[in-house]
């Protein structure tokens, strides 16, 4: 799977130019399933583009409730009416800036499955707690909150997670496809340890400045099954580039 994050860019034109673009660049369909995460203002445009065409879309953020007085929130139902397949969650911009802590991350997990969405977990660790050592009780820490809540959950839930340390968000200073298959796999392994049934389906996408020529080498990884994309996703040839690194 390669996703493009668009975090706070564009307006209607911008996303159908860009939507347009990935859809006539002739990608194989559905090697990889290619995601856009357009901002909610955008969803319509983006779904109105790609709605007979293999690619898929997805809201960046949701809130756990159905419904009511939480004003400026989106519900997964709503998401849904979009045509949305996939909702990104817990995304370091929404902890660091937002204040989103692990258990309400896990929150949204469990009302996105509830909705019938496909959540896409966002976890990594800052430049700070890679320093200190800390990767893997930090990668733990968010990973088992959600998988904790999903416990409770009988039917085995279909999720993907997506290892973004943060010190590669944004700054052009890609992990090393052997940081990212390290940290990959050890996500795994929890995953595994809780569940093997969800481990077997697991997707586990890598973010942070993915570019078109550092792609191949990341998603050439064992446990790297595919990127999310931020800033270059908002450029349509460098994100084609990226998809054809995963086909
Ligand atoms: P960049 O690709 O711009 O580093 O952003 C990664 C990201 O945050 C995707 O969610």
């Amino acid at each position: 799977m390669v996703a493009g994050n668009w975090k706070m860019n564009g307006l209607s034109g911008d996303a159908v130019h860009l939507t347009q673009a990935i859809l006539n660049a002739g990608l194989e369909p559905m090697r990889p399933e290619v995601v856009l995460f357009p901002p909610f203002t955008l969803l319509h445009a983006v779904s109105q583009e790609a709605k007979s065409s293999a690619l898929r879309w997805g809201g960046q953020n949701l809130f756990w409730e159905a419904s009511g007085a939480y004003t400026g929130e989106i519900s997964g139902a709503m998401l849904r009416d979009m045509g949305c397949r996939y909702v990104l969650l817990g995304h370091s911009e929404r902890r660091q800036i937002f204040g989103e802590t692990d258990a309400q991350v896990a929150q949204k997990v469990k009302a996105a499955l509830h909705s019938g969405l496909i959540p896409v977990v966002c976890v990594g660790e800052s430049e700070a707690e890679r320093a200190q050592g800390a990767t893997e009780s930090v990668l733990r820490r968010q990973v088992e909150a959600v998988l904790h809540l999903l416990n409770l959950d009988a039917n085995q839930p279909n999720m993907i997670i997506a290892y973004e340390p943060i010190w590669a968000i944004g700054t052009g200073l890609s992990a090393t496809p052997e940081q990212a298959q390290a940290a990959h796999a050890f996500i795994r392994t929890l995953v595994v340890a809780h569940s093997e049934h969800l481990a077997k389906r697991l997707l586990l996408l890598y973010g942070g400045s993915v570019k078109g020529n550092n792609a191949a080498a990341l998603f050439d990884q064992e446990d790297i099954d595919g990127g999310l994309v931020g800033g270059a996703s908002l450029q349509a040839g460098e994100f084609v580039q990226i998809c054809r690194a995963a086909e």
